[in-house]
């Protein structure tokens, strides 16, 4: 599972930041187009709910996706890994 910030839903409020016990949203810097700035995931992959929902089949934690008003937070199934071509140039 991936951890992901609908951007055109949220307004910037922090609340998500204020709560996550593992301080994986942190404040952003930057104005987005709508001039709303957004948090930014610190190794999202560290939440509770990515590494365990697929496995115990309900949201783990889930905190931050309960305290947003704007409903911004959600996660998505990753896609599964696609091997591709490297080519490295010396
Ligand atoms: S709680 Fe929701 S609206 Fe507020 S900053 Fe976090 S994602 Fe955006
Ligand atoms: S589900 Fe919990 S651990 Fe995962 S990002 Fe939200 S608040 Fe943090």
């Amino acid at each position: 599972m991936k951890l992901v910030i609908d951007e055109s839903r949220c307004k910037g409020c922090n609340l998500c930041v204020l709560v996550c016990p593992y301080t994986i949203f942190q404040e952003g810097t930057k104005p987005n187009r709508r001039g709303i700035v957004v948090p930014v995931l610190d190794r999202p992959e560290r939440c509770t709910n990515c590494r365990l929902q697929a496995l115990y089949g309900r949201t783990l934690c889930g905190v931050c996706q309960m305290i947003c008003p704007d409903q911004a937070i959600h996660w998505k199934e990753e896609e599964p890994y696609e091997a591709h071509r490297v080519e490295v140039e010396y």
